[in-house]
């Protein structure tokens, strides 16, 4: 359980992760320097086929705190999954906006718009590591404070997925309400879900989510809780949703 004075603790977090990475033979080590904070990787040295691999990733909005501690007890539940599926976990990737509760970086540079730099100073160094990796899965975790309940993006559909972001927001219907906004950030949203087209990206740069469907694997899933519930609620909300979204990708 983590307390909302502790929220924003980095140190807290950090040492969290690297308990968790030391108990099950994980590789916690640190990216950079960024912001003048170390940005983490967890992963573990599972081979695996092409593809069958999980990346999840919090924090690149430093005010959105809530998934950066549900990905940490979701990894503490399920730890023993690291055994045997590939796995990349970025648990905070904006460290100076998380300590100091902002959405930008030090810089005042959105992160998540940042990832058609390879020379960025902490983005480029993830390029360059992620090369020649895919993933069945991956996930990004945010928070919007104008939302009014769960919502997600998917960005890029396929068959074998096509009811999946239903069944993740589902299974956190019971904790949070599903966004009723017909559009969000100017796009359809049909019940709490927004597949962007895939010709008309942000136009102030290109964001995670489409870094990773266009070079890492195809199913990806940006997942949404709102940001003026309880923390408590929303961790447990993105808790359950990564669940819900792991599970399915193991299935397949
Ligand atoms: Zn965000």
């Amino acid at each position: 359980m983590i307390l909302n004075h502790s929220a924003h603790d980095y140190t807290i977090l950090v040492e969290k992760w690297q308990t968790l990475a030391k108990r099950n033979s994980l590789s916690f080590k640190k990216v950079t320097i960024y912001n003048q904070f170390p940005v983490y990787e967890l992963c573990n040295d599972c081979e695996g086929k092409a593809g069958s691999g999980l990346y999840l990733s919090a924090g690149i909005h430093g005010d959105e705190v809530a998934p950066c501690w549900s990905m940490l007890h979701w990894a503490e539940k399920n730890a023993d999954l690291f055994k045997h599926i590939p796995i990349v976990i970025y648990p905070c990737l904006n460290p100076w906006g998380f300590i100091n509760n902002c959405r930008a970086d030090m810089n005042g540079e959105d992160l998540n718009r940042l990832w058609g730099n390879p020379m960025h100073p902490l983005l480029g160094k993830i390029i360059l590591r992620l090369k020649n990796l895919t993933f069945r899965l991956s996930l990004n975790l945010h928070e919007d404070f104008d939302a009014n309940g769960i919502y997600l993006y998917e960005p890029c559909q396929n068959a074998e997925s096509g009811f999946w972001a239903e069944e993740i927001l589902m299974t956190a219907q019971s904790l949070l309400p599903i966004d009723s906004r017909l559009t969000i950030d100017g796009r359809e949203t049909i019940n709490g879900i927004i597949r962007p087209d895939r010709n008309n990206p942000p136009l102030d740069g290109i964001p995670e989510a489409i870094y990773l469907i266009e070079n890492h694997g195809r199913r990806n899933f940006t997942i949404e809780t709102p940001s003026e519930a309880s923390l408590c609620t929303r961790i447990s909300a993105h808790e359950v949703m990564i669940e819900k979204a792991v599970n399915l990708a193991l299935q397949y």
